[in-house]
């Protein structure tokens, strides 16, 4: 075929044209085809980007397809590099629906303006609004509680009763605590920010520093653990890790529990410091309405006990019942009831606070 040559005459040229366009035609159409299967295909497809990969979630998703035909295909990541990811997807980015821990990840996906608010009657009527974020762009379907570990033989549980005698100096050189960097951490500090202003934040937060017995390493287990081997009297740690401890049929860890009791801080204040696993709609998803539907699945009970079993966290429904040993034993506590959307909002100064303290 004589393509742009330079011999080519007007006629040709109109000619070659006709044939270009026809061509682009039929290229448009077998495209259409293919947008219409593709299309149809979506439909039944829901794309989740998780970095909560438990086995009971695995249930809930073959749950939630046998209820509605839609199937999930899950993409699991650490949160950042999701975050990254779909960020990086934009406009291209096939995941529908971003599930994750904790309110300041929940944040950080927000201000990168990842989430779409969601309108939709059975979430707000399931779902408090004290575990949804701002103007309904994420919500928490479980949550958990930031408590104190502390050292029975060293310790007595009354001079534990507080997040604020984690600062007094009588801890010092006693307090275990991971990295300030770390998620847990700045969104408590949040809720110290909030609770009790910037001041007392700070010197808290600075507190904390002084007080502690090592450098900010390993996770809340490793603190727990620390504590038990009384390489420290007390530590902050999420609920679920002293939970799994007790649910471990290893001896070595029903001695750590054995040795380490836990505190729901701030009883007779504000409550205990709890934050939540949630996750929204994604801006440029394809499938909103399955997007919607699954959100809106994950606030039915039997989606919220497998969804908050999963981790041995509490279901935001306060209707729905757990069969948890674990939870049924650590028992009942005051929930501080800021809303993890206001308390998300403060993640970032917490994070300038928690800097500056030295808190590495
Ligand atoms: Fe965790």
């Amino acid at each position: 075929m004589p393509h742009n040559t330079p011999t080519m005459d007007s006629r040709k040229e109109i000619e070659m044209h006709s044939f270009k366009t026809a061509a682009l035609l039929g290229a448009l159409f077998v495209t259409n085809l293919g947008a219409g299967f593709a299309q149809a295909q979506q439909d039944t497809t829901l794309n989740l980007y998780t970095s909560r990969h438990y086995q009971s979630d695995d249930t809930l998703y073959e749950n939630f397809t046998k209820a509605t035909g839609i199937r999930v295909n899950v993409v699991s990541g650490k949160e950042d590099e999701l975050i990254q990811r779909i960020r990086r997807e934009g406009r291209a980015s096939p995941a529908d629906v971003f599930i994750t821990v904790d309110a300041a990840n929940l944040q950080a996906a927000d201000e990168a303006g990842l989430f779409e608010t969601v309108r939709s009657k059975t979430i707000e009527s399931r779902i408090p609004a004290q575990f949804r974020g701002e103007e309904n762009r994420w919500f928490g379907f479980s949550y958990r509680a930031r408590v104190i570990a502390y050292n029975k033989d060293r310790v007595k549980a009354e001079d534990v009763q507080n997040y604020a005698d984690l600062a007094n100096p009588r801890f010092k050189g006693k307090v275990c605590v991971r990295s300030g960097g770390h998620v847990y951490n700045r969104t408590l500090m949040a809720s110290m920010i909030y609770n009790q202003g910037d001041e007392k934040a700070m010197d808290w937060a600075r507190g904390i520093v002084a007080n502690l017995a090592r450098d900010p390493k390993g996770g809340d287990t490793d603190q727990i653990r620390a504590v038990a081997a009384g390489e420290c009297d007390v530590a902050i740690s999420n609920h679920y890790y002293y939970a799994r401890l007790m649910a471990s049929s290893k001896p070595e860890d029903q001695t750590v529990v054995n040795r380490v009791g836990l505190v729901f801080p701030d009883q007779k204040g504000k409550g205990t410091h709890v934050n939540v696993s949630g996750g929204g709609m994604l801006k440029h998803a394809r499938n909103k309405e399955a997007a919607t539907r699954f959100l809106e699945y994950l606030t039915s009970d039997e989606a919220q006990a497998y969804f908050a079993n999963g981790n041995n966290e509490w279901p935001v429904v306060a209707s729905v019942r757990l069969n948890n040993p674990q939870l049924d034993a650590l028992g009942r506590f005051k929930v501080d009831n800021i809303s993890a959307g206001i308390l998300a909002q403060y993640t970032p100064k917490a994070q300038r606070f928690i800097d500056r303290a030295g808190w590495k």
